[in-house]
């Protein structure tokens, strides 16, 4: 707790903005982060209106229910039409299908239950037998080794696994490859990193010459984070640094990546409005396909409307503009009626800037 005060002290933060504005690059860096939990943090205390002109911070495809390709969420309201019971989490039932999202199918007549975690999905499919029941299973590597672990604990045989499960680093690559963009330096998530560890990463200093940060989600530790990244460029050495020391351990979480690659393959995965990214999701190894909702009810929609008209969450996605870019924006788009994706979810980029932005 002492420590995480230390986090909270202003004027810590007036020391780490002052030093800041001192190694203010005179040409503007960009420093993308990958992570919904930093963008609330960076828009929610502000933090863009205290760097230097020169500092830009770019959201990227941070958002687990965000990423989400359509054709996922048709999967799902195909099945929940077709009698079977979906649990998930409560943001994705907004989400934008092709046609419809989940809160419509419900309306329509499917069962579709808001559950806070894939063992509420197991529990609800023991207390009715005679019903099907599917888990969605959506977020990164660090929800994955929940649905790992209950796939192993041999679930019930009226509960199978819709995996939609996404992998970060491939996502930062593809960020790479996006000619335009020019990011600086990453700041990567400090929980997916928590189970992860900091392996995953070392490719971008190494073979891209990127620096990387992992930062945890105070306002401080971005801060510090952001210093780190200036300090690595200062000194044109781009390398691996772990701000977020107190949580996150080199070798990540062993025994969750144990349940991870026991239970997973990795495989090519869709992203909403990016297309597919190589080795970027999970999928059910073959030994476990009796447990996989694809294989057991036949449903497999392999692409699907992503982006409405007008919207441009395939932008704001990737840091290319921000959500206040899109004409949309708090005007026919709100997080009350959302129109995308990103506007949806409380780590959606949209959403977050609707609800915290004033002027950065
Ligand atoms: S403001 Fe709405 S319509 Fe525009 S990009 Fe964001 S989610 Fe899409």
């Amino acid at each position: 707790m002492k420590e995480l005060a230390a986090f909270r002290n202003p004027n810590l933060a007036k020391q780490v903005t002052n030093r800041l504005h001192e190694l203010a690059p005179s040409h503007t860096v960009k420093f993308c982060h990958v992570c919904g939990t930093h963008e609330w943090t960076v828009t929610h205390f502000g933090l863009r209106s205290l760097l230097p002109e020169t500092i830009e911070v770019i959201a990227g495809p941070g958002c687990p229910v965000c990423v989400l390709p359509a054709a996922e969420i048709d999967e799902a309201i195909k099945l929940s039409l077709e009698g079977i019971t979906i649990t998930t989490f409560g943001d994705v039932l907004r989400v934008p299908g092709s046609n419809m999202s989940l809160l419509k199918a419900k309306a329509e007549g499917g069962d579709i239950r808001v559950v806070y975690g894939v063992s509420d999905a197991v529990r609800l499919a023991k207390a009715e037998p005679e019903k099907e029941f599917v888990f969605f299973a959506i977020g990164f590597e660090t929800t994955s080794p929940t649905t790992a672990n209950e796939v192993l604990n041999k679930p019930p045989g009226n509960l199978s696994f819709l995996v939609c499960h996404r992998l970060i680093p491939p996502a930062m690559e593809l960020l790479l490859g996006i000619g335009d963009l020019h990011i600086d330096g990453f700041i990567a998530p400090g929980h997916v990193s928590t189970i992860i560890g900091l392996k995953p990463y070392e490719i971008f200093p190494s073979a891209y010459h990127m620096p990387v940060v992992v930062a945890g989600f105070e306002p401080l530790d971005l801060l510090f984070g952001i210093d780190m990244l200036l300090g690595q460029m200062r000194d044109g050495v781009p390398k691996l640094e772990n701000e977020y020391s107190r949580v996150v351990k080199g070798e990540g979480n062993i025994k969750a990546l144990d349940l991870l690659q026991r239970v997973f393959d990795v495989v090519d995965g869709r992203w909403r409005g990016l297309g597919s990214l190589p080795s970027s999701a999970f999928a059910l190894k073959k030994e476990f396909e009796e447990w996989d909702a694809r294989e057991k009810h036949g449903v497999r929609i392999e692409s699907g409307r992503d982006i409405a008209p007008g919207c441009q969450c395939h932008l704001v996605m990737i840091g290319k503009i921000k959500p206040s870019e899109c004409s949309l924006f708090n005007d026919s788009c709100t997080p009350d009626s959302p129109k995308g994706a990103c506007m949806v979810s409380t780590e959606g980029t949209c959403r977050i800037w609707a609800k915290h932005y004033t002027k950065q």
